[in-house]
């Protein structure tokens, strides 16, 4: 989970407390759990100390915190990372704290929270951090026609595995990837380099529309509960998903068939067979 809309959420609902605010010091918590893997390791991070956090950006599905003095912080939250600047879900799972230079009216830290600890935390150089964005695809809200087309040609693959792909475009996980071939009109077994002509305009649009929608409604929070936003809030867009976690129930498009679950690569697939061909 965290995929693009709730990682842009998490980096949204953070950024005014922390741009142009300086780090006095980063704190790794004692968590009991499986420690979270740092890069290049824990002691480097003394080189934040004093730095300023001059933006909050994201990069597909990872936060990224550029400092003043050319590193920059990567946090790619996984399966079940939070970024937050309130109370965290539990104490225990709390994996760093970022003590921000005091400021009336702002958070005095920024947390990172991680239930099942595979999320990571990179500090990176601007040369580590170009080699990063070399191993990424382009992200999808940033995607043209003409990147799509070049990009797909080039794999066989079900598109729905190649949407996953995230050296072909950075950001979209399991979840958004079956909503957006369900309001494309586009089978998930489809071969990626046919979708083609008007399919391919169609599948464009809706990566936009998903994701923006998705943004919007600030996430979606599954039924295991884990995604919050930076305020420890649930998202909503899991009251608007069309086909995901819907396995049997009519689909809201046709009104006709039912949505079909199928695993491929390993993952849930959902889909209307009669209106994604
Ligand atoms: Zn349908």
């Amino acid at each position: 989970m965290p995929e693009l809309p709730e990682v842009e959420t998490m980096v949204r609902g953070v950024r005014r407390h922390c741009e142009n605010r300086r780090v006095e010091t980063v704190e790794f918590c004692p968590c009991p759990r499986q420690p979270i893997p740092v890069f290049p390791d824990r002691g480097t991070f003394v080189r934040v100390h004093g730095a300023t956090i001059e933006s909050v950006g994201r990069l597909g599905k990872r936060a990224l915190l550029k400092l003043n003095l050319g590193d920059t912080i990567v946090i790619e939250p996984r399966m079940t990372g939070l970024l937050l600047v309130s109370e965290p879900p539990t104490e225990l799972h709390l994996r760093m704290r970022l003590w921000l230079q005091p400021s009336r009216g702002l958070a005095a830290t920024l947390r990172f929270w991680d239930r099942r600890g595979l999320g990571t935390v990179s500090l990176l150089d601007e040369s580590q951090m170009q080699q990063l964005r070399n191993r990424l695809g382009p992200d999808a809200l940033e995607m043209t026609l003409v990147d799509w087309k070049q990009r797909l040609a080039k794999t066989s693959r079900p598109i729905k595995v190649a949407l996953l792909e995230q050296s072909l475009v950075a950001g979209i996980g399991n979840l958004y990837a079956s909503e957006i071939l369900h309001l494309s009109g586009i089978s998930p077994k489809r071969r990626a380099d046919r979708v083609r002509g008007g399919q391919l305009s169609a599948m464009a649009e809706a990566v936009r529309t998903v994701l923006e929608t998705a943004i919007r409604y600030e996430g979606s929070t599954l039924n295991d509960g884990t995604y919050r936003n930076a305020l420890n809030e649930d998202g909503g867009y899991q009251n608007h998903h069309r086909v995901y976690d819907r396995e049997g129930e009519q689909c809201s498009n046709c009104g006709q068939s039912s949505i079909r679950r199928i695993v491929q690569a390993q993952r849930s697939t959902f889909f209307c067979p009669s209106c994604q061909r």
